[in-house]
C-alpha cells in the first residue's frame, strides 16, 4: 500500500516520478487566468485565520458543505470563522474522492507544512497551527504567491475598471507580474435591459464618451481596450453559454442598440444578433492590438432562483450546460480568419461531452504562424480534477499536439490554489510515465523532460509574450 499523498502522489511509475521531480516541480507558475483580487495584492492583504483565506468566497467548498447537510449560516452566513472552519472540518472526511479532498490536503502541506488529515479530531490543532502562521507576519498574499514560485498572474477585469490596483502593484516593485485581463461580458448582457443600460452609463463615464449610438458604444469600448493595453493587458476572456454567430446587418445592430437604450425589451433574435456582433467586434479589437482571446464556454449559471435572490451569483448554483456549440463557434472563428483577424485563441469547454469537439475545432484554424496558435484549454471548473485533466490531455494528444499545450491555470478566487498547478503537473507526468512504461513512447528523458517543462511553463511564457 502506498502512503497517502507522499512525494510521489499521483506518480505511479518511476518515469513519472523522475519527470515530476527533475523537471515539472522546479518550473515557475504562469497563471494566465484567475479571479483573485488585484486590490488584495496591492494592499498585500494578510489573514487573521484560515477561514478567511479558505472559505470566504469558495463556492466549491460551500457546495460540498450544503451537500453534507451543513446549514447556510456556516457557508455564507453569520457564523463565526471558527464555527465555519469546524463545519468544513466535519465535511472534509465526506469529500473522499472529490478533488476537494486532495486540494485541501495539498494546500495544508504546501503552504503550512501540515501532513495531518483534516477531520473533526484534528480541526482545532490545524486551526491553531494555520492561524499562528497566517498571523506570523510572513503569510501575506504576496508571501503566499512567492512561496508558490509564481512568475505571472493575469486577473479578470471589467472594461470599466480603472486598474488602479494593477498600477499600484507595479509601482510597488512587486517582482511578480500582475496583469489585467479584459472580460467584457457585461457589454453583451442585453437580455436584461436595466442591467445593460446601467452598464452603458458606467462605461460612458469610464471612457469619457457620450454614448448615444452603437458607434459611440464601440468607441467607448475601444478606448477602454487601449487603456487596458497601456496597462499591460494582452489577453481577453469571455464567459459564454455558447458561441454566437448569427447573421446581422449594421442597420439592425444600430436599431437594436437604440431600442434597448429606450428601455424596451429585445426579442430573442435581437439578443442573439447583438451578442454575435459583439463577439466578432471584440475579436477584431483583440486582433488590432495583438492580444490573445479566451472563450470559457458552456456553464449554465444561477439555476437556483431562491438562493440567487438571497446570495447573488458565483455562490455555487451553476452547473454544466448543453447548448450546441460547434456550428456557431466554427462560424465565428471562420469569419475572423477569412478577414485575417483571428488572434491566438484558447477555447475551454465545460461539458466533457465536447472534449473531442474542441480538440478538433482548434485544428481548423491552426495556420502555421505560431506554434499552437489555437489552444484547447485545460480542464476547467467541474473538470478541474484528475479525471477531467486526463480526458482533456488525452483528447488533445489524440487530436492535436500535447507538446504545444500552454498548460494549467488556476481559474481560482483563492491565494492557496496554486497547488492546482502541482496537481496538474503530477497528472501530466503520470500520463507520460505510463506511456513510457507501456512502451508506447520512447524512454527519451531529454525529449520528455523538455516537453514537460514546456507544458508547465515555457509554452505559456512564449505564447503570451507579455
Ligand atoms: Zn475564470
Amino acid at each position: 500500500m502506498k502512503k497517502f499523498m507522499d512525494e510521489n502522489f499521483l506518480l505511479q511509475t518511476e518515469t513519472a516520478q523522475k519527470l515530476y521531480h527533475e523537471h515539472a516541480a522546479k518550473m515557475p507558475i504562469f497563471d494566465y487566468h484567475c479571479h483573485i483580487s488585484p486590490k488584495e495584492i496591492a494592499e498585500d492583504k494578510t489573514f487573521d485565520n484560515i477561514t478567511q483565506i479558505w472559505l470566504y468566497g469558495d463556492h466549491y467548498k460551500w457546495r460540498a458543505m450544503r451537500t453534507n447537510g451543513v446549514d447556510e449560516r456556516y457557508c455564507t452566513g453569520d457564523a463565526s470563522d471558527w464555527e465555519k472552519f469546524e463545519k468544513w472540518a466535519e465535511t472534509v472526511p465526506h469529500t473522499l474522492r472529490n478533488p476537494l479532498y486532495h486540494w485541501t490536503h495539498l494546500e495544508l502541506k504546501k503552504f503550512f507544512g501540515i501532513d495531518k488529515v483534516l477531520s473533526p479530531d484534528t480541526a482545532k490543532e490545524i486551526w491553531d497551527e494555520c492561524n499562528a502562521k497566517l498571523t506570523s507576519g510572513s503569510y501575506s498574499c504576496r508571501d503566499i504567491i512567492r512561496m508558490a514560485n509564481v512568475d505571472t498572474i493575469c486577473t479578470t477585469d471589467d472594461p470599466v475598471d480603472n486598474l488602479e490596483h494593477h498600477r499600484a502593484i507595479k509601482e510597488s516593485g512587486f517582482e511578480v507580474k500582475v496583469l489585467p485581463a479584459w472580460r467584457p461580458d457585461k457589454a453583451m448582457m442585453v437580455e436584461d435591459k436595466d442591467f445593460f443600460n446601467d452598464y452603458v452609463d458606467q462605461l460612458a463615464e469610464a471612457a469619457n464618451v457620450e454614448i448615444d449610438s452603437f458607434d459611440a458604444f464601440m468607441v467607448a469600448l475601444d478606448k477602454r481596450h487601449q487603456f487596458f493595453h497601456d496597462n499591460g493587458c494582452r489577453l481577453s476572456d469571455h464567459g459564454l453559454d455558447t458561441a454566437f454567430a448569427e447573421d446581422y446587418s449594421e442597420a439592425e445592430i444600430n436599431a437594436i442598440f437604440d431600442k434597448i437604450r429606450s428601455l424596451k425589451n429585445l426579442s430573442a433574435t435581437e439578443i442573439l444578433k447583438f451578442k454575435s456582433c459583439m463577439l466578432y467586434e471584440f475579436g477584431i479589437m483583440d486582433n488590432s492590438r495583438g492580444w490573445t482571446q479566451q472563450f470559457h464556454i458552456g456553464a449554465q449559471r444561477n439555476n437556483n432562483t431562491r438562493l440567487f435572490n438571497k446570495l447573488g451569483p458565483d455562490t455555487g448554483f451553476d452547473s454544466i450546460g448543453d447548448v450546441p456549440v460547434a456550428a456557431p463557434l466554427a462560424k465565428l472563428l471562420n469569419r475572423l480568419d477569412l478577414e485575417d483577424k483571428l488572434s491566438k485563441t484558447i477555447l475551454y469547454n465545460l461539458n466533457p461531452r465536447d472534449n473531442e469537439l474542441y480538440a478538433t475545432m482548434i485544428g481548423n484554424f491552426q495556420d502555421g504562424s505560431v506554434p499552437g496558435k489555437m489552444q484547447y484549454g485545460s480542464g476547467w471548473w467541474f473538470l478541474d480534477q484528475k479525471d477531467g485533466m486526463e480526458k482533456q490531455m488525452n483528447a488533445l494528444s489524440n487530436l492535436g499536439l500535447l507538446s504545444r499545450f500552454v498548460g494549467m491555470l488556476t481559474d481560482s478566487r483563492s491565494f492557496l490554489s496554486y497547488t492546482r498547478h502541482e496537481y496538474f503537473r503530477r497528472t501530466l507526468c503520470n500520463l507520460l510515465g505510463n506511456d513510457v512504461e507501456n512502451g508506447e513512447i520512447p524512454a527519451n528523458m531529454e525529449l520528455l523532460g523538455e516537453m514537460v517543462e514546456n507544458i508547465c511553463y515555457n509554452n505559456a511564457k512564449s505564447y503570451f509574450n507579455f
